[in-house]
Parts: structure tokens; sequence; C-alpha cells
């Protein structure tokens, strides 16, 4: 009998009818000869509400396991509530909560990696037909203490289960029936991308795309998982995450991503100087603060420079508070930052094989009059940075201009 793991996201189970709705689609799985092992997300909304109570209790940020206790909790009742639900209509189901399983996670409170997955109670579970029904987005950690995976951590949840289990496929049911050439909520010409490359995924998820989180993508690749997104609600195919030689047809560019995430930080008055990068960007890496574009000016004088780059938004106080207490040493002018900005990105490993792909991006938002505050490429993908209300205009017109417009 064939093992699957299917994964039911936020919206999917939003209230008691869509979780009734998720046990009916179970059913008929295991009503095929299928044996599912299935992963939940909190009810929409639910995680957002609890990460706002941890952000507003206290003056300070949130002790990390704490947070964890709290932000924990949501897919705790789904995955209790699903089972409840599976056994209404007469299928045998257990929960399982992260230590349950046991599914063992590194001591990073918040955003903690997955060491390891026992899976022995999920397989005896499997083996006496009872459907187990997992909460995503946690786990325990080395003191015994739940750990969640980061935000949208229950993708991983399901792939690394996928891989633990040997499961012949891993379903990521959704909201939208397919990974699409952009969010197709600013999009309405989007199209339905069939198979996508792991690699192509995993870019488009960094850059923005939340229908897959980034981690579930790398597993998925590392482990050779198959990965379906696809519909909750209908009942039509989705999109495969495949590898390269199984895509017959490759286009230049396969999608257009957007991540509102982002901050830009201005170093004003940078001594132009051997060292200087290492000098600023050292201490940000030792306080966890990931640097992502950068970019440095041409100084007039040869004596002082700006130097600009971007950090995730939710880092921008942290860098700023590395800053402050580096300045004196560095002896730069002032910082500068501004959320207010937006990080489009193009990516196709089509692009490997063919010039121009950058040429074309900077042309079009030219004639949208959209500035380019920042620039960074990788082989398969290129990012610019734009400011925040011209987000969806620079998707748009990126999207009719590579040709993924559909009717
Ligand atoms: P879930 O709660 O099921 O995990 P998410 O909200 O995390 O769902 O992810 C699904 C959402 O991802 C969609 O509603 C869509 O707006 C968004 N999205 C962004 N980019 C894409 C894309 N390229 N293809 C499909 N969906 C996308
Ligand atoms: N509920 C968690 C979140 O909202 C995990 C997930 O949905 O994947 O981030
Ligand atoms: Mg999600």
């Amino acid at each position: 009998m064939t093992l699957v793991v299917q994964k039911f996201g936020g919206t999917s189970v939003a209230d008691l009818d869509r979780l009734r709705h998720v046990a009916q689609r179970v059913a008929r799985s295991t009503a095929r000869g299928e044996r599912p092992a299935v992963v939940v997300s909190a009810m929409a909304g639910v995680t957002n509400q609890l990460v706002g109570w941890t952000d507003t209790i206290g003056s300070r940020a949130p002790d990390p396991m704490e947070y964890d206790a709290i932000v924990a909790t949501g897919e705790q009742v789904t995955a209790g509530l699903l089972s409840l639900a599976l056994q209404d209509i007469g299928v045998p189901a257990r929960s399982f909560q992260g230590w349950q399983v046991a599914l063992r996670t590194d001591a990073a409170h918040g955003k903690a990696r997955i060491e390891r997955i026992e899976t022995e109670a999920l397989m005896a579970c499997i083996d006496q037909g009872v459907v187990p029904v997992v909460a995503g987005f946690q786990g325990v950690g080395p003191t015994g203490r739940v750990a969640t995976l980061g935000r949208g951590g229950s993708d991983t949840s399901a792939v690394a289960l996928a891989a633990a289990l040997g499961a012949e496929r891993c379903d990521i049911f959704t909201d939208v029936d397919g990974v699409y050439t952009t969010d197709p909520r600013i999009v309405a010409r989007a199209q339905k991308i069939e198979r996508i490359t792991y690699e192509e995924m995993l870019e488009m998820a960094s850059l923005g795309a939340k229908v897959l989180q980034t981690r579930s993508v790398a597993l998925a690749m590392r482990h050779g998982v198959r990965v379906q997104v696809l519909s909750s609600f209908d009942d039509v195919p989705g999109t495969l995450v495949v590898d390269e030689d199984e895509i017959v047809e490759q286009q230049i560019v396969s999608g257009v991503a957007y991540s509102r995430d982002e901050a830009k930080i201005t170093l004003v008055g940078v001594a132009d100087r051997p060292g200087i990068a290492a000098a600023v960007f050292g201490p940000l890496a030792q306080a966890g603060v990931n640097v992502d574009m950068i970019v440095q000016s041409v100084s007039p004088d040869g004596k002082r420079t700006d130097m600009t780059f971007t950090v995730g938004r939710p880092d921008l106080r942290r860098a700023r508070d590395v800053l402050a207490a580096v300045q004196a040493e560095l002896g730069f002018e002032r910082v500068d930052s501004d959320s207010n900005v937006a990080k489009v990105s193009v990516i196709g490993v089509g692009m490997r094989s063919h010039a121009g792909t950058a040429h074309r991006m900077f042309q079009t938002l030219a004639e949208k009059g959209i500035n380019v505050q920042a620039i960074s490429t990788s082989e398969i993908k290129i990012s610019v940075l734009v400011a925040e209300e011209y987000t969806e205009l620079a998707v748009r017109a990126l999207h009719t201009a590579y040709g993924l417009d559909g009717d």
C-alpha cells in the first residue's frame, strides 16, 4: 500500500466545516488503498494572533522558548480536531504533537532545524490502520521543550516526514491549485506551472513566494521527495516539483516573485579603505542578521563613500543596534534606514544559457518609471530593490515582459 504524506495549510483547516472537508479527502485516500500520514497547520490567522500576543505582553523581545510554547499551540488544536473529524466518519485517527512523534530539532527556538525524526510510533500507528495526524511547525528541542520551525514551517514538517517515512510523495494542500508563474493574488493572468524544478522552486520560495517554505524545498531536493502542490478545495492536478531532467521544454524565465519583508540600510560617509566591508558585516553576522543585497557607491574623493545593503525587516532593529555599537570604531557619519522597499525577482534555469534577461528587466522597469535601488543576481535569478508602492506594478510589468501572461 502506498504511503503518502498529506499536508493541509491554514486556510484549508480554517474552521470546523473545512476540517470536515479535509477529513473527507483523507477518507477518500484511505478508500483508494493509500496509507496517509497527515500534517496540519494552525487555523488561518491563529499563529499571527499568537505571535502578536508574545510581542505585546512585555516591553522586550519575547524569550524564544516561551514564544515557542505559545505559538505551537495552534497546530495542536487542529491535529486533535482533524482526528475527531476523521473518527466521526469512521476513519481511525490519532493526533501527534512534535514530542510524541518524536521530531527532534536543534536548540534554535523560533526557527529550529529538524535533526532527526523517530518513525517507530508513526509506523506502528499506520500499521494498525490508524491515520496519524501530526501537528506541523513543531518539534522537540534538545532540552525537551517544544521548538517551532519558523513561519510556514508545516511544509517542512511534511517534507521531512515524507523523507523519514520513505513516502511515495508529499502532497501540500493549500488555497491555490498549484505553483503559479507569480502570486495569483497579484496577477490575475498568472499561469499554473505543471512542473517546476527544485532549484527554481527553491529560489521562488526564498525570494518571497510563500506557497512553500524555503527549507521544505531544500529538504525535498536533498532527499528526492516528490512534492506536489495542490488545492484542498478543487480536485484538479497541481504542480509537481521535479528534477531538471524531467522537464522537457524550459522557459528562460519561469516565474516572478516579490518580498515585502525587506529593509534597506545606508551607512553614510564610510571610510573607503580595505577591510571596511568585513568590519561592517562581521558584527552583523555575529548578531545573526542576514545581509542580502549590497551596493557600495564610488567615493568621489577616494576617502568616504556610502554603503547600502538590505536585511530582513524583522531584523532591522537589531541591525541598527549592532551598527550603533560599532559606529565610533568605524567612524561613519550616520545610519539611514528605509522599510518601504520590496524585492522583486525573476527566476528561471533557462537564464544560464540565455543572454539579455537582465537588460529586459531593467528596460521594463525603466519604462514604468520604477527606480532600481539595489541589484543582486545568481545563475538563475535577478533581484531588484524598489520602493514598496511599486511592487505590484513591477511584478505585473515583468510578468508581461517575459511572456508569462495567460489568457
Ligand atoms: P498555507 O496556509 O496553505 O500554507 P500559504 O498562504 O502559506 O498557504 O501559501 C499559499 C499562498 O501563497 C497563496 O494563497 C498565494 O497567495 C501565495 N503565493 C505567492 N506566490 C505564489 C506562487 N508563485 N504560486 C502560488 N501561490 C503563491
Ligand atoms: N502555522 C504556522 C504559520 O502560520 C506554520 C504553517 O502554517 O506552516 O507560520
Ligand atoms: Mg504556508
